[in-house]
């Protein structure tokens, strides 16, 4: 009995494995062409100064507008991007197209510029020719340099960390900044911070979260701030959902935030209309 049940287990499970398999390929195949076609925007979510509420930049998020399945979340579609390689032509693409977006907001609103935020994967940090990506996505747009942020996560930097904070410092020379995105979900946590050459953290909303509630949380974001400023780094809180998170941070000194009690990801047409209220 207990034998067959094994036997039909193991079927059962190799052909759910298939399956994902099958619909992974699919995806990823579809993923090809999604920017040619247009099925792929970004959305932008709005950064502010904690110490007085001014927005100060946005973060560029990728959406995919499925024509048959709807919008699919990036925590679906990057990791495939990134196993199959298509990350290097749509990372670039990206970079791109948010450098020639946060130009127009600048020529629509004037002032001080908005910086914008990129998210890089680790494969973009490994095999591309990153400097060189970013350097022709300036010059074309006409961006400054100090108005473009790259994300990139923990795990972009472990491994290879000379080749990483060669690259990184590489970066930095041209005035781009760098963040640590998913600050505190890693493995190597604040001790990283003193051999990668970062401008700034952004700690985990999974932090953020509780830190109302939660005593550890609180304490553990409180020390991030303080060795961030011990070293000269900005913090910037992500997933801010409550205004009574916004206080704490303000309280504790963190320097930017983001979070859907701030504003959400919008299209760019949105975001333009939001700088320059009709
Ligand atoms: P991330 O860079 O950490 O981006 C923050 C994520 O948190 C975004 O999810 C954002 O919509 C979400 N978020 C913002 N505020 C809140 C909040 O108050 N509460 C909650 N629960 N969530 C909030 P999204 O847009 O689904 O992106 C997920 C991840 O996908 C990003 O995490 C980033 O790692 C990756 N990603 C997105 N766009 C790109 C891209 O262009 N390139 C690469 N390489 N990765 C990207
Ligand atoms: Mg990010
Ligand atoms: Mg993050
Ligand atoms: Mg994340």
């Amino acid at each position: 009995q207990a034998k067959v049940a094994g036997k039909n287990c193991h079927r059962f499970y190799s052909r759910a494995m298939d399956q994902a398999v099958e619909r992974r390929v699919h995806l990823e195949h579809e993923l090809r062409g999604a920017w040619d076609r247009g099925e792929l925007s970004l959305a932008y979510q709005p950064v502010f100064r904690v110490s007085d509420g001014v927005m100060v930049g946005a973060e560029a998020l990728l959406r995919w507008m499925h024509p048959t399945q709807g919008l699919i979340a990036p925590s679906v579609f990057i990791d495939v991007a990134e196993q199959c390689g298509l990350i290097e032509t749509l990372g670039p693409q990206v970079l791109r197209a948010a450098c020639f977006d946060a130009v127009a907001w600048h020529r629509s609103r004037g002032g001080d510029p908005l910086f914008v935020s990129v998210n890089v994967s680790p494969r973009q940090l490994r095999h591309g020719d990153l400097p060189e990506v970013v350097a022709d996505c300036l010059r074309d747009s006409g961006l400054t340099a100090q108005c473009l942020h790259l994300e990139l996560t923990e795990t972009a930097v472990i491994g290879d960390e000379t080749h990483a904070s060669a690259l990184l410092s590489k970066l930095r020379e041209t005035g781009v900044k760098v963040w640590l995105d998913d600050f505190g979900t890693g493995f190597s946590g604040l001790s990283h911070l003193r051999r990668v050459p970062v401008d700034g953290v952004k700690i985990d909303r999974s932090f953020i979260a509780d830190i109302l509630r939660d005593p550890d949380d609180l304490a553990l974001t409180t020390a991030i701030i303080a060795l961030a400023h011990s070293q000269g780094i900005t913090v910037v809180a992500e997933g801010v959902e409550k205004e009574g998170q916004y206080e704490l941070l303000r309280e504790r000194d963190c320097d930017l935030a983001q979070g859907y009690w701030l504003g959400h990801p919008v299209p760019m047409a949105e975001f333009q209309a939001l700088l320059c209220p009709a």
